[in-house]
C-alpha cells in the first residue's frame, strides 16, 4: 500500500516509540521494533528528543522501520530550538532516508536550550515544510483537553486550524482517559472547519509511576472509574498491568464503535502490552 493510501484508510491504527537515550546503543530498541512490526500497524512514529537531543536516532529508527521492517514510519520533529538552516538539514536527511511522513511539533520549552526564534509554533514549521519539502506528508498534534499553555479550548482550536490550513493533513491526539472529552473536542474541531482525520492517542497505564509522571507532564484528567481501578490494584503490579490493558481496550472499543478516525497507541516501547491490546482489538478496528 502506498503511503498516501495508508493515511486515507477509513481507520488508522498506529504505534509510537521513543529512541533510546544517546548514552545507549541504538540497537537497544531493535527487538521491540521487530515485535511491534509483526503486529502490522499502519505506521510507527518515532519521537524526537526535546531540543533535538535524539534527532539522529529518530531518523535512523524511522528509516529502519520503513526499509527493514517494511512498515510505514513517521519521524517526529520539534522546532523551538531549530534554526532555519538546521531545519533544512534535518528535513533533507529525513527525505534522503526515504521517510515520507513528519509529525511537525513545536516541542516543550526547556531551560537547557536557547530558542532560535525562527519557529515559534508548530504551524511555522508546517508552513516551512510545505514550501521546502512538498513531498513530505505532514502530521500535527492536537489536544482533546486543550494544550496546557492555551488560555481556553476555543483559542487552542483556532491554533489547530492554523496547523491544518498550513498543511497538516492528519492529526494525532494527546493521550486521554475520558472518551467523552475526545468526542466533544472532535465535534468542535469539525465545527471549526478542521477536516483532517484525528487519531485518538491511547496510553495503556501499566504501572503507578507512569500515572504520576503522565499527569504531571500532560495534565490529562483522570475519570473516577480509572482512579478506582488504579487505586484498587496499585500494590499488585500484575493486576495493575492487566487492569491498565483492559481500560485501554475498553476505551478503544468505545472509540471505534463511535466512529473514530484512528487509534494511536503510545506503546512506551513495550511490545508485550502492544501485542495484548492488538490481540483484543484488531478485528474491531478492521471492521
Ligand atoms: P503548537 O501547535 O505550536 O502549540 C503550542 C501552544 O501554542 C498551544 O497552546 C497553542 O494553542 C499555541 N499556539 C499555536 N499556534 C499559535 C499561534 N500561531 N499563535 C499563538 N498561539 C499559538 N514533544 C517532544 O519533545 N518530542 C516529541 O516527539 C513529541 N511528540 C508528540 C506527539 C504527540 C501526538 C503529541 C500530542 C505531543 C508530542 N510532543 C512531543 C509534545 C509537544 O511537543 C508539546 O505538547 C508542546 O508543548 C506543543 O507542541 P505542538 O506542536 O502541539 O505546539
Amino acid at each position: 500500500m502506498k503511503t498516501t493510501d495508508i493515511f486515507k484508510k477509513k481507520r488508522v491504527f498506529s504505534f509510537e516509540v521513543f529512541p533510546p537515550k544517546r548514552t545507549m546503543p541504538i540497537e537497544k530498541i531493535y527487538d521491540t521494533l521487530d515485535e511491534l512490526a509483526v503486529l502490522k500497524p499502519d505506521f510507527i512514529s518515532v519521537t524526537y528528543g526535546a531540543g533535538g537531543s535524539a534527532s539522529a536516532y529518530t531518523i535512523e529508527i524511522a528509516s529502519k522501520i520503513k526499509h527493514d521492517l517494511k512498515t510505514e514510519s513517521v519521524a517526529h520533529l520539534t522546532c523551538l530550538y531549530l534554526s532555519e538552516e538546521e531545519a533544512r538539514e534535518v528535513l533533507s536527511r529525513i527525505e534522503e532516508n526515504g521517510i515520507e511522513n513528519v509529525l511537525a511539533l513545536r516541542g516543550d520549552s526547556s531551560p537547557d536550550f536557547e530558542p532560535k526564534n525562527r519557529f515559534c509554533y508548530a504551524s511555522d514549521l508546517i508552513s516551512f515544510i510545505k514550501e521546502n519539502n512538498p513531498n513530505l506528508n505532514i502530521l500535527g498534534a492536537c489536544y482533546p483537553e486543550g494544550h496546557s499553555e492555551s488560555p481556553n479550548k476555543i483559542d487552542d482550536l483556532r491554533c489547530l486550524k492554523k496547523k491544518t490550513d498550513a498543511g497538516a493533513s492528519h492529526l494525532v491526539s494527546q493521550l486521554f482517559f475520558d472518551n467523552s472529552l475526545f468526542f466533544d473536542f472532535a465535534e468542535k474541531a469539525r465545527i471549526a472547519g478542521i477536516e483532517a482525520p484525528i487519531e485518538a492517542g491511547i496510553m495503556p497505564v501499566v504501572n503507578k509511576k507512569q500515572i504520576e509522571r503522565m499527569v504531571s507532564l500532560c495534565g490529562a484528567s483522570l475519570p473516577e472509574k480509572f482512579l478506582k481501578i488504579m487505586n484498587r490494584y496499585e500494590d499488585n503490579p500484575e493486576a495493575l498491568r492487566d487492569a491498565g490493558i483492559a481500560y485501554a481496550v475498553d476505551q478503544i472499543v468505545d472509540l471505534v464503535t463511535r466512529g473514530v478516525d484512528g487509534i494511536h497507541l503510545y506503546t512506551m516501547n513495550n511490545a508485550y502490552i502492544a501485542r495484548r491490546i492488538c490481540e483484543a482489538v484488531k478485528t474491531i478496528i478492521e471492521t
